[in-house]
This record gives structure tokens, C-alpha cells and sequence, in this order.
């Protein structure tokens, strides 16, 4: 597992970083049903008693969040992207289903028979805890802590990762034509560090409700009441002190606190108690003097650890882990406890997604572009491939203009960043070269057996980068997903075939609709490329300053107009004995950032594309204007209702806003709003001071 430095559009709230998407255990013998669309455009959503000056998102979604309750297997649902998501999952289970009963390929006996596996409850049943067995035999055998490195090795070698820390390959920050050795932090199992650190009710409540939780697991796998209490005990007082040497999520945004390059010799002496170059052998990856230590304070603080924290407990802790990060491919006991504290509890979620699902999306999530490969062909017309090209042209002149028109900003780095825009690449639909899933191995009896495969095979081919030449051509996200990312170090913008199509784009809508949709993706994606993150990192993906510096010092104070007033948008109202909280305006920035630039870009590519059509801005369709029909467009992007468990884990996980912010802050800040819903100036969406970067 490596740390990911994609910046997708957003997250999917069902699957943060540290947990698994859970599995049901029980069969679901309902038939899965088609299921419904979203219109690009939809008057029906709209709440006209709202005042769009006052609130727009009310006004564009509220009587879609009246009338679309979050389903029972879902913490946050979606008018465009949850709903799209399921439409797609849908047809990737279509796939999957004929695949498993009568494969045509070899690539088809592949996937199918791992969705089989997953299908086949009876077996999972019968298994029991088997398939961990031999990894707890070997954590069993640990009698010094000497051992350690040479156990961690040997567990994830047998598909099983440790916990512990993320240790992988990744481009370097400072030369993005290499890719180098990166470690970061990890061990905890809580979805943020403060769930550990923070003291208040809700977070004591929840870790009270934790260790109740691993005890119970503990129980469930045989051990005495007394001996799960102690093992609970254990893991708790570990992962916290892991949690303690953890950087924040905010503070990691920033590519400066993440990059520490070492070279193995000092690495060793920072952290002497674990023999690293023991651990980097058994992984089987490839020679190397130095290495990224992306949190060093985290290994100083591993180090104490390994040596204060006795044998015993560090068997629970392993033993933990390996039960935990299978869990949910476990018999139905172990997946409904891992259920009921983790997405329950922690998320809000009534009950778990029919089998039939999660199976598409564990095979989805294990050989995404071999399924991929199938379903582009039944579900991406070429014909969306050239539209898109087209947009993503006329977003690209637009930021192009924005840069030239920018009224803060010097003729220097104006050139500059021009010379950015120019080298971002564009990666739409599908890899041109799909990847070779042959070395899998998959047997339709054994669902955590496949898992372990799929789990080596990743570890190992994003090990086999090392020192190779970097493949611009690779893909971060399989072809159904319905999103979107940017990547700082490839300076590319990447648009998978799942999310061109309804609501996002729509080949029989006026263009007003599709700008305010797909429009505002792309140029939020470009956007990224100059955020408070990505602006640091020169058009080949370099971290370099390319800024003058007082245009640099102009940038800080434009992105703090934006990180102070999303700082004061509440994320989540005051429930229980939890306060309300806001968002952190700091870890939404960039995000916050890209949405404000792309709704402009967007809106400045309409103008253009409108002209060259002898059409206006004022033109009316269906009562209402093109300029009004954009901007409902996109908010009707963000329609959206979540459980208030999902609302206060994302304020501390996620880097995006919720829907509601996503439309109100971008429209707030963009006068063209205003003017185009006759709003006096003053009102909240059209105000006198309002925070602009691009
Ligand atoms: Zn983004």
C-alpha cells in the first residue's frame, strides 16, 4: 500500500483510506434491478420557494434532498456521482455474472471467477478462519523483536499487509522522470489519527466502542473473554501511540512535509530497533542507497515503540491487523460485527450493500482494467471520446485567457504559467495499453486467497517501477469509476469513461448544461494544476518555485481568503452531545480552490462556445436563461444527502467539501452568479467581498 498522490474529484464516502469497502456475508437472492437515471438538467429537483440569492444549492436541489432519502446500504447519496456509480456498477455486474457462468476469454475466466469466489457464501462459510491461519501461525513464531522486519516481509509476501507503515514506490517530488523508495506512516485502523487523540465525548464514546469491538472479533476467533480483553488493550495503546507520531492530513498536503530523502544508512540510524534493509529485502523489491522518509518523526517514534512495547503485545497488534484487514471476506460473523462497528457506528449506515454488489466492486477494485477492458467496449462510444477532446480544448483556451486577464498577477509568472498549461496532458476514456492480469492467480473457491494474490501482484508491480523510466501512459482509476483526478507529478488530468456520460454529459443537451457539468470537472481538474498544492510543482511535475516571489506572496494571501471563509461553512449541525463543526479550510483548500477556478473557466469556455454559435448568454430555454441553465447545471452536480456519522469523518478525512459548499462557495464567489439571478449585491451568494485566486 503506497501513498496515493492522485487528487480525485471526490471521495468515495463508503471506502475511506484506512477501511475497507464492507462485504456482506449474507446471500442476496434479489434479482438486481437496472437502476434509475439522472437527468443532466432537472426542473423537478428545484425548490422553488427557495431564494437562489440566498441559498442556491436549496434552490437548485432541495426538492431532490426532500424527495431522495439516503438508501439504507449507503451513507451518502448522490443526484450525479452515487447515482451514475450504481448505474455503472450495474452494468459491470451484467459482465461479471456472464463472465462467471460461461467465460468466452481467458481474461473473462479471470474476472469472472473472481467475482465467483466472492459470490460463494457457502464456501467463505465452510473456510472459517483458515485462510489466516498461516499468517497467524507466523506471527506465532515472533520471540525477539529482532524478528520483526523479516516477519512484516513474510506476511505481506503472503498477501496479508501488516499495518504498521506504508512502504512502496513513488515518483520523486524533485524529479519526476524517477521513481524512487517512499515510506510513510500508517498502523492505525481508526479512519484519522484525532479519533485517537482528540479529546471529547463523541471521540471517548467511539474508542470505548472500539475496543468493545476488537475484543469482540478477538472473542468471535476464539480466545477467552480475559485474553481479548487483554489483546484489545493492547492493539488500543499501540495504534494511539502510532496516531500521536502521526502528521496530519492537513500539514501532508503540503508536498514540502512529506519529502525527507535518506539514504538507507542514515534511515537505519533514525530508526535503528528495525532492520530496514532486512525488510526492504524480503519485500524482493530492487537495490537502493536512499529513500524518501515522507514522516520521519513517525519511524523516530516507531523505534521507541518497538523496543517499549513488549513481544506480546505486538503479537496482538499483528494478529489484530491480519483479522481486521480481512474481516470482511470472513465468514458472516466476522463480517457483521466488522459491519456494525465500522460502518455503523462509525459511519452511519443502516445496512450493508446487497452481495451482488460488493463483489462487482472487489473485482472491480482487484482487476480493474481487466474488467475495464470489456466495458468499454459495451458502454463508451468513440463518438464521447472526440466531444470530449473538444471541451477539454475550449476549457484549456479559457484558463489560458483567465492567466492573461489575471489582475494580480506579473507578466513573468503569467509566462510561466501559460507554459504550465501548455504541458498538461490529457488522458480520457481508457489506457491506450491495458495491463497484463495473467500472473493472477484465481480460483473460484477461494475468495481471500485471490485476495492475497491480487494484493502481491499490485506490491509487486508498483515495485518493479523502481528506477524505471516513469509510464505517463498509466492509470490511477479503473475505466467504469465515475471520476475524475489530476496528478501534480505527471501534470495530467485524467477522465475515466464512467463519469462522460448523463448527468456529467449529455450528447443531446445545450451546451450550457454540459459546461455547467462536465465543464466545471475539467476545469476543476486544470485548476488543480494551480492550487496552493499543485502550484508548487513547475509544468514537468518538479516541485520548483516558477512564481515571482511577490506574485507568490499575492497567491498565499488569495488562497487564505479562500481557506478563512470556507473555515467559517458548517459541515455537520450540532447532534447529541457532538457540537456542530465546520469545515477545515485548510485541507479543503485545494479542492476549494479548483472548484472556484473551474466554475470560472467553465463559464468563460460557454461564452465562447455560445458566440461562436450566434447564441447569447440571455437566451432562454425552458424559462431559463443559458446563464441561469449553467449554473443549475453544475449545482444539480452536487445534489446530495448524508448520514451525520459520514459528515463528521469526512470534515477530518476528506479534502472536499460536501455538495453543499461545493456550490454555494464556488457561486459566492463568482460576481457572473449574481448578475445572472438579478441577486443585490449584499445578498449571500452575490457579496460585496467575495475571495477569487483564478
Ligand atoms: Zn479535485
Amino acid at each position: 500500500m503506497k501513498y496515493i498522490r492522485l487528487i480525485p474529484i471526490l471521495v468515495i464516502a463508503a471506502a475511506t483510506a484506512m477501511v475497507q469497502l464492507p462485504l456482506a456475508a449474507q446471500t442476496d437472492n434479489s434479482k438486481p434491478q437496472p437502476p434509475a437515471e439522472s437527468k443532466s438538467f432537472d426542473l423537478s429537483a428545484i425548490d422553488k420557494t427557495a431564494d437562489p440569492c440566498t441559498d442556491f444549492y436549496q434552490y437548485a436541489c432541495g426538492n431532490w434532498i426532500k424527495t431522495n432519502p439516503i438508501p439504507s446500504d449507503k451513507t451518502r447519496w448522490q443526484r450525479s456521482f452515487a447515482v451514475l456509480s450504481e448505474r455503472n456498477r450495474y452494468l459491470l455486474w451484467q459482465e461479471l455474472e456472464a463472465a462467471a457462468k460461461a467465460p468466452k476469454t481467458p481474461l473473462q475466466k479471470q474476472y469472472g471467477g473472481f467475482y465467483a469466489a466472492c459470490m460463494d457464501t457457502d464456501t467463505v462459510e465452510s473456510k472459517g478462519l483458515t485462510p489466516i491461519q498461516p499468517a497467524w501461525k507466523q506471527i506465532a513464531t515472533l520471540s525477539k523483536a529482532k524478528q520483526l522486519p523479516k516477519l512484516l516481509s513474510d506476511l505481506e509476501n503472503g498477501g496479508s499487509p501488516d499495518g504498521f507503515f506504508n512502504f512502496g514506490v513513488g515518483i520523486d517530488e524533485k524529479d519526476s522522470s524517477k521513481q524512487i523508495a517512499e515510506i510513510f506512516q500508517g498502523g492505525i485502523s481508526l479512519p484519522d489519527r484525532d479519533y485517537y487523540i482528540v479529546d471529547s465525548p463523541r471521540f471517548k464514546g467511539i474508542r470505548e466502542q472500539y475496543i468493545a469491538h476488537v475484543t469482540k472479533m478477538f472473542t468471535l476467533a476464539g480466545d477467552t473473554a480475559e485474553q481479548a480483553a487483554k489483546e484489545a488493550a493492547a492493539v488500543m495503546e499501540i495504534e494511539t501511540a502510532m496516531a500521536k507520531a502521526s502528521t496530519s492530513r492537513t500539514e501532508l498536503r503540503q508536498p514540502e512535509n512529506r519529502y525527507h530523502i535518506y539514504t538507507v544508512v542514515d534511515f537505519e540510524k533514525l530508526a535503528p530497533n528495525f532492520d530496514w534493509s532486512a525488510y526492504f529485502k524480503g519485500t524482493g523489491i530492487g537495490h537502493f542507497d536512499t529513500l524518501n522518509v515522507a514522516t520521519p518523526n513517525y519511524f523516530t517514534a516507531l523505534n521507541g515503540l518497538i523496543q517499549s512495547e513488549p513481544l506480546d503485545s505486538w503479537k496482538s497488534y499483528l494478529r489484530w491487523h491480519v483479522l481486521h484487514g480481512q474481516a470482511s471476506s470472513l465468514p458472516k460473523a466476522y463480517f457483521d460485527e466488522n459491519f456494525a462497528f465500522f460502518s455503523k457506528t462509525l459511519a452511519g449506515q443502516a445496512e450493508p450493500e446487497a452481495r451482488w454488489k460488493q463483489c462487482s466492486s472487489m473485482t472491480d477494485r482487484a482487476l480493474g482494467e481487466a474488467v475495464g477492458q470489456d466495458w468499454v467496449k459495451q458502454n463508451f462510444p468513440p463518438a464521447a471520446k472526440d466531444s470530449m477532446d473538444k471541451l477539454v480544448a475550449a476549457l484549456e483556451k479559457s484558463l489560458g485567457d483567465d492567466i492573461k486577464t489575471l489582475p494580480w498577477m506579473g507578466e513573468d509568472t503569467k509566462k510561466a504559467a501559460e507554459e504550465k498549461l501548455a504541458m498538461i496532458r490529457n488522458k480520457i476514456g481508457y489506457p491506450e495499453k491495458w495491463r497484463d492480469y495473467s500472473s493472477v492467480k484465481v480460483d473460484p473457491k477461494d475468495l481471500i486467497g485471490n485476495l492475497h494474490h491480487a494484493f502481491v501482484y499490485e506490491r509487486n508491480y508498483d515495485n518493479a517501477k523502481l528506477g524505471k523510466p516513469v509510464d505517463e501512459k498509466e492509470w490511477g482509476m479503473s475505466p467504469p469509476t465515475v471520476n475524475a483526478y489530476y496528478s501534480p507529478s505527471f501534470n495530467d488530468i485524467n477522465f475515466p469513461a464512467g463519469i462522460l456520460q448523463p448527468p456529467f454529459f449529455d450528447a443531446s443537451i445545450d451546451p450550457a448544461v454540459n459546461f455547467g457539468g462536465i465543464g466545471v470537472v475539467i476545469g476543476h481538474e486544470m485548476t488543480h494544476g494551480f492550487d496552493d498544492q499543485g502550484a508548487k510543482y513547475d509544468g514537468k511535475g518538479n516541485l520548483r518555485q516558477w512564481q515571482t516571489d511577490a506574485d507568490l506572496k499575492a497567491f498565499k494571501d488569495r488562497t487564505e481568503c479562500i481557506a478563512s471563509e470556507y473555515s467559517g461553512f458548517e459541515a455537520a449541525p450540532a447532534k447529541g452531545d457532538a457540537p456542530a463543526v465546520n469545515l477545515n479550510g485548510h485541507l479543503t483548500l485545494g479542492e476549494n480552490t479548483a472548484d472556484n477556478g473551474g466554475l470560472r473557466i467553465a463559464y468563460m469556455a460557454l461564452l465562447d462556445t455560445l458566440a461562436a454559435q450566434s447564441k447569447t448568454i440571455k437566451d432562454i430555454i425552458d424559462d431559463y436563461t443559458e446563464a441561469q441553465r449553467f449554473f443549475i447545471g453544475f449545482a444539480q452536480v452536487w445534489c446530495m444527502n448524508q448520514t451525520d456519522g459520514i459528515a463528521r469523518q469526512l470534515v477530518l478525512v476528506d479534502p472536499h467539501s460536501p455538495g453543499k459548499w461545493r456550490t454555494n462557495g464556488s457561486v459566492q464567489n463568482f460576481d457572473e452568479f449574481g448578475k445572472a439571478f438579478g441577486c443585490k449585491q449584499g445578498q449571500p451568494m452575490y457579496p460585496a467581498n467575495s475571495c477569487r485566486v483564478w
